[in-house]
């Protein structure tokens, strides 16, 4: 046996726990909350989660998954197009074409299966397509994974004259389409949909919308970013998790024309060579949309949390990157510093993560603080209040 890669491997761990950049799993003891049990540390308060209308561990949405586990079983055992198909894959699949107000919708088991399954089917020779410099991991290998005939091309983040340039630059393909994230994960602000509407009109491009962070959370009610520009029409294709602020497990979706999400089960390969979504988590899709849907009293409260915890930040002098979602970054400057801070955090209880190099540029490390509709007022604002002091006595 060689020995020579596992060597490798271990000087390369070496070396990143030396920078300080070693990821170590944590391990928590229970459901998703504002209060989480963490192992070896105890009760701490969450604000690095997902879950930002309370869903994950929702009793209804609970015990809807409960219901149709015990009626459908755990498994499909198979992918989608030979047995894999349940009634409740389709309930929820119509929904989320009800929901985006679209033809129809298909799901997988997550969005970065959606993500990585979509471009490569349906994109043909001289397309072209054009996406956001920070768009999600997902989306990029998505689009990697096309044909080679495919044109693709980046766009700076969310710069309107470059994008307009290389629509202009490719007037003649066949297609194009432009790809984007509603909010980006890193930075918390959200792409310009009313802009990026009027040029894919100008220049005939179709739009994809990844609204992962932003579904459940943008817009009047919830129903993401498209809403809250007042463009749910005019986008062309979502793309989206069960994931997140949905809190149904796990699962992601393509919501478009039925030409596309027909094409899909024809072509997309993360759909015809891996497992259907369990139906237990199909079934808590659907609940989890149709308590949205009631409650949309709920994403009100978390953008007023979210808002009123931006301007806490502020009158900290903490100085959070400027945006409208749930995501609220903190820039610290270099990675060790940002490492340091959320460990000192975890320490007071707090539970949020650092973010370094090369995830964000070098510089602008940060601690990514999430909001929730669990969150109470006064667990933000001890938040808060932690990471000034922390500063503060750092800057002594
Ligand atoms: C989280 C996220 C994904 C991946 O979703 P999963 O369902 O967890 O695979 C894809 N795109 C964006 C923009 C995301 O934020």
């Amino acid at each position: 046996m060689s020995n020579a890669l596992l060597l490798r491997l271990t000087e390369d761990l070496f070396a990143a726990d030396k920078a300080g950049t070693y990821k170590r799993l944590k391990t928590i003891e229970g459901p998703i909350g504002d209060r989480i049990q963490l192992a070896g540390k105890g009760e701490v308060t969450l604000l690095s989660s997902n879950d930002y209308l309370g869903f994950a561990n929702h009793p209804e949405i609970v015990e809807a998954a409960r219901a149709a586990l015990l009626k459908y079983g755990a498994s499909t055992a198979s992918v989608r197009f030979i047995c894999g198909t349940q009634d409740v894959h389709e309930a929820l699949e119509a929904d989320l074409a009800r929901f985006h107000g679209t033809e129809a919708a298909l799901t997988y088991s997550s969005c970065w299966a959606a993500n990585t399954g979509l471009f490569n089917a349906i994109c043909g020779a001289g397309d072209v397509v054009l996406s956001d410099e920070l768009n999600h991991a997902s989306l990029i290998d998505g689009i990697r994974a096309t044909a080679k005939d495919v044109v693709r091309g980046v766009y700076k983040h969310s710069d309107m004259a470059d994008l307009e340039a290389k629509l202009k630059q490719h007037a003649d393909a066949p297609s194009r389409m432009i790809v984007t994230d509603g909010v980006f994960s890193m930075e918390g602000d959200i792409a310009p949909l009313d802009q990026i509407v009027a040029l894919a009109e100008k220049y005939d491009a179709l739009i994809v919308l990844d609204d992962s962070h932003g579904l459940g959370v943008m817009g009047k009610t919830g129903h993401g970013t498209a809403e809250h520009f007042g463009v749910m029409d005019k986008i062309d294709i979502f793309t989206g998790t069960l994931g997140k602020a949905l809190g149904a497990g796990t699962g992601g979706f393509v919501a478009g024309p039925k030409a596309v999400t027909e094409t899909l089960i024809q072509k997309s390969r993360p759909h015809l060579f891996s497992n259907a979504l369990p139906a237990s988590v199909a079934a808590a899709g659907s609940k989890s949309l149709e308590l949205l849907e009631a409650h949309p009293e709920r994403v009100q409260s978390l953008q007023e949390k979210a808002a009123k915890f931006r301007v806490l930040l502020k009158e900290l002098d903490l100085d959070p990157l400027e945006g409208d979602s749930a995501v609220v970054p903190v820039i610290v400057g270099e990675t060790a510093t940002a490492i340091r801070l959320a460990g000192e955090l975890l320490d007071k209880g707090i539970f949020v993560t650092g973010f370094g190099f090369p995830v964000v540029p070098e510089g602008e490390a940060r601690l990514r603080f999430q909001v929730s509709y669990a969150h109470t007022e006064a667990e933000l604002e001890e938040a808060g209040r932690a990471l000034a002091t922390l500063l503060l006595a750092s800057a002594k």
